[in-house]
């Protein structure tokens, strides 16, 4: 464990993708959970809070620590082994260090770097795997991210319109305490009957038991406060928990069959309407077509894409080909047996047209070199804005990216995107709108030039925040709400619910030092 003058050097662990900076007494890094426990119990005998870092990619300083511990979990990065469960689903069980890129790269090639190490029945599903090859499905776009903070953030993105958010994938996970005890969990195992609780003896021997949370969270994807269901299986209720009631030490993961084809297009739009219009038709056809993510980019996102091909060429992700014409565009990812692409592809082929997509400005990937291309240019809008944020910051250090995150149900999407466009519009402010229509998860990325519009744009986040909450959506649906966004999660559940959460909180954490200032004050 590093302390004192020996963390100078180690400043990366204090932070993360928020750039928000912390401070910590000691940085440990365990090797596994039994390491996690000691060092666990060594904080707590200090009255050190506890933060955890994975892979820091987080947005919302749920990593920053406020002081006390820091526990960097990345030389926990071993995958222990495989599995199947009753119903014959592959799972990998794998320390919570092991980043999305190592698992990804190593169910890609059906080869494990550990796998020597593994028991028998392992090995034998590992070689059946070579000839059916798995994936593990949520794909929150940063692959360094850890799979303990993935899990701790239930994250998702583009492809949870086809496959759910992280939760749906968690078969077991190992979790260390914050009195440093080891509680090691099956799906299944430990549910909270109707009406029925969770029970702990503490180190006093005292018994208490926690009936899990009743506040009705938004029927959308959401990754704000502490998950509530009935039958709550308590695997659940700790996933999505942002570091705040343990620490995840291993997991292990459902994982699917790889469909045998995998397939893109972009279609251009004449208008907004239009693009809405073929987001329903798209949904209720999904089964049909294999339709697993639905991205949007607004006209003012189009247009700051090709403000950016003009300023930077060839290096700008853009191609030369982003039809000037269009108002607006749609990224569909398919997947399909290959004896049914040709169908899939017919049938959105027929319903892009029907909205005045012109077929010659379109464009579709089938390979995967050309799948890559259209990936990375779906990805040079945030990059370009980061790249406009950065340079504001250099004159005006305060201004900050300011990224909503937040999903309305299918119901209410033309609704939330009339309500961005307006506000944005009344408010004087530039902003751009893109991301997860499938899922009516819509990010608005305010741009501002300097401090007076920041703080503008704060305010309207806020009111935005709002008005999603009153359409009976979620202010954070992927992200989380970590330091940052505390002031939405009352919004959401209210002061019932709050008091609900700090239920949760106590029984798990009663002196409050997992996670110390996220989620929760
Ligand atoms: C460019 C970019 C794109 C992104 N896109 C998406 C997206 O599409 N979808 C999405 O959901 N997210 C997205 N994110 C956010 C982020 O990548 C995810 O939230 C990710 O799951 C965080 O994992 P991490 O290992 O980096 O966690 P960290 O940032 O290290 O930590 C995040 C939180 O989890 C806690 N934590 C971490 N590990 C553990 C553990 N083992 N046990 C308990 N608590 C833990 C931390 O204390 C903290 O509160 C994006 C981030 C970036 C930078």
């Amino acid at each position: 464990m590093l302390r004192g003058e020996a963390l100078t050097g180690w400043e990366k662990y204090f932070t993360d993708e928020s750039r928000r900076c912390g401070w910590a007494d000691a940085l440990a890094f365990p090797r596994d959970a039994e390491e996690v426990c000691a060092v666990v119990e060594e904080a707590a005998g200090r009255g050190w809070p506890i933060t955890v870092s994975g892979g820091r990619t987080g947005i919302v300083a749920g990593a920053v620590p406020e002081g006390g511990l820091v526990i960097s979990l990345e030389r926990m990065n071993r995958v222990l082994g495989m599995g199947r469960t009753d119903d014959g689903t592959v799972t990998v069980r794998c320390q919570a260090g092991v980043t999305l890129q190592e698992l990804q790269t190593a169910l890609g090639q059906g080869s494990f770097a550990d796998s020597s190490d593994w028991d028998e029945e392992s090995r034998r599903i590992l070689a059946q795997l070579r000839h059916e090859p798995c994936f593990f499905p949520p794909d929150p776009t940063e692959t360094s991210a850890s799979l303990g903070g993935v899990v701790a953030c239930n994250a998702s993105g583009a492809h949870s319109f086809g496959y759910g958010p992280t939760r749906n994938y968690i078969q077991g996970l190992s979790v260390v305490l914050a009195d440093g005890g080891l509680l090691q969990l099956s799906r299944g195992q430990v549910v909270a009957g109707e009406g029925g609780s969770f029970a702990r003896t503490y180190d006093d021997g005292q018994s208490r038991r926690l009936r899990p949370p009743r506040y009705r969270l938004p029927q959308t994807k959401n990754a704000a406060g502490y998950f509530s269901a009935s039958r709550l299986d308590l695997i659940d209720l700790l996933v999505g928990s942002e570091g705040t009631l343990g620490i995840i030490a291993e997991v292990e993961l459902r994982l699917r069959r790889q469909p045998p084809f995998s397939s893109a297009a972009m279609i251009f739009l004449p208008a907004e309407a239009a693009a809405l219009e073929l987001v329903g038709k798209l949904r209720r056809s999904r089964h049909e077509t294999g339709l697993v993510a639905v991205e949007y980019f607004d006209c003012h996102s189009l247009n700051f894409l090709r403000e950016h091909r003009r300023q930077l060429g060839a290096t700008s992700g853009v191609p030369e080909c982003l039809p000037e014409v269009a108002d607006c565009a749609l990224y569909l990812d398919l997947t399909a047996a290959a004896e049914e692409l040709p169908r899939t592809l017919e049938t959105v082929r027929r319903e892009a047209l029907s909205e005045g997509a012109d077929p010659a400005l379109c464009w579709s990937a089938h390979e995967n070199d050309e799948r890559e291309r259209l990936r990375l240019f779906r990805h040079a809008l945030p990059e370009a804005i980061n790249q406009r944020i950065a340079a504001v910051r250099r004159r005006y250090p305060e201004v900050t990216k300011l990224g909503t995150d937040m999903a309305v149900p299918d119901d209410r999407l033309a609704d939330m995107v009339r309500l961005y466009r307006q506000s944005l519009q009344r408010a004087g402010l530039c902003g751009l709108t893109f991301g997860h229509i499938g899922d009516n998860h819509l990010h608005v990325n305010i741009l501002p030039e300097n401090p007076e519009e920041y703080q503008r744009g704060r305010k309207l986040y806020l009111e935005l925040a709002r008005e999603v909450v009153a359409m009976g959506g979620t202010p954070a649906a992927e992200h989380g709400i970590g330091k940052l966004k505390k002031d939405f999660l009352e919004l959401l559940v209210g002061a019932r619910g709050l008091s609900e959460m700090r239920r949760v909180k106590e029984f798990f954490d009663p002196d409050f030092r997992l996670g110390q200032g996220t989620l929760l004050e």
